[in-house]
């Protein structure tokens, strides 16, 4: 039998799933994960955490995971409590709640692309319209278009990714600003990279008090180097925390990933200090690559977009043949390398002055 075969909704047939490759190769920079692994000590703590968590297995979590959405509340500042605070398995099934709760048949949702391409899958897999927004020749969100197309589609949902994903571009507070004043429904601000950002550059949290329908996500899948704790979050007002509850599946998030994520804020300070390496083997990179003559895009993020090949394949494929795997994504000509470390970053820029000549 095939997937064709089966009685699935229309809706779905033909679709493709998320599929980045997950290869066994030496030097990984395709998943935008944070290339520094666990110290001892934080492992002994997990540890610690996982055998206290074990001893009460036989009982459901705490539904509403109080304590780590304090410990969230008390991690992002900007005067937010629990009560604004909500938590899922990866900021991948925030974003499916927030569209079960303000999209679903009958409703929309926007994203301005190229931008994170699970928003799209999301938005299917939850009958939810997608409409496609357009960004710059620079990746840059032009505003007047942007509050146009809000204008004209009137969308349930706005996705803003800042940083961006693939490109790596920041926005601007008053862009996210005025397409909140446009917007007829609820704006989610996806700022899953938003630790990598340049200083100064502000975040949307600062926007909340004022904008009841604005959403900021995060995660602790990158800079927190917790990708396979999966744990996503987000921060908006209290209200929408109560929509949040209303479909998310009663004990979704389990004591032992509530127990990780809390060990990991608290060693926050160590798993933080890899950030500033990162942002500086970023520039270092987008240098580098600009001075081979590539069209690079500026970058907030823990990944660089660079172009543009006439056969981006055969650049893909010929640094993944040296052992470097990195993402064919954006748009025609370009592929997006993930920030390693120092010898994964001279590992990808040999194999690329090998394959560029
Ligand atoms: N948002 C963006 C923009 C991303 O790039 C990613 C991961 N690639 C996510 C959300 C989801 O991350 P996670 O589910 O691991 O929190």
């Amino acid at each position: 039998m095939t997937l064709d075969d089966l009685p699935i909704r229309d809706d779905l047939r033909g679709r493709q799933p998320y599929g980045a490759p997950q290869l066994d190769v030496p030097v990984q920079l395709n998943t935008n994960e944070n290339p520094y692994p666990p110290s001892a000590a934080l492992i002994d703590d997990l540890a610690r955490a996982v055998r206290h968590g074990a001893a009460t297995l036989n009982r459901y979590p705490d539904r509403d995971a109080v304590d780590l959405r304090k410990d969230l509340a008390d991690y992002l500042g900007h005067g937010l409590t629990a009560r604004q605070l909500w938590a899922a398995n990866g900021s991948n099934e925030i974003i499916q709640q927030i569209l079960q709760a303000f999209g679903g048949p009958g409703r929309s949702a926007i994203g301005f692309e190229p931008s994170y391409s699970m928003h799209p899958i999301i938005a299917g897999s939850t009958s939810t319209r997608w409409i496609e927004g357009a960004r710059d020749e620079d990746f840059s969100i032009d505003v007047a278009a942007a509050v146009q197309a809000v204008e004209t589609h009137r969308p349930d949902v706005v996705f803003l990714t800042s940083p961006n994903n693939p490109t790596g571009t920041a926005l601007p507070l008053d862009v996210i600003e005025r397409i909140v004043a446009a917007a007829p429904g609820v704006v989610v601000v996806d700022e899953a990279y938003a630790e990598f950002a340049r200083t100064g550059t502000p975040s949307a949290l600062s926007l909340l008090p004022a904008n009841p329908r604005l959403i900021v996500t995060r995660t602790m899948s990158k800079a927190f180097a917790m990708a396979g704790a999966r744990l996503g979050y987000l921060a908006a007002d209290p209200a929408v925390v109560d929509a949040m509850l209303l479909v998310r599946l009663p004990y979704h998030l389990s004591t032992l990933t509530q127990a990780a994520a809390r060990v990991a804020l608290a060693h926050r300070e160590e798993l933080l200090a890899t950030v500033g390496t990162l942002r500086a083997e970023r520039d270092a990179t987008v240098e580098w690559l600009r001075h081979r003559d590539l069209s690079v895009a500026d970058s907030d993020a823990n990944f660089v977009l660079f172009g543009r090949f006439p056969d981006r394949r055969a650049v893909w494929e010929g640094l993944l043949e040296q052992g470097v795997l990195i993402r064919e994504t954006g748009p025609a000509g370009w592929l997006r390398v993930s920030i390693g470390t120092k010898d994964e970053m001279a590992a990808f820029r040999a194999a690329l002055e090998g394959i560029l000549g």
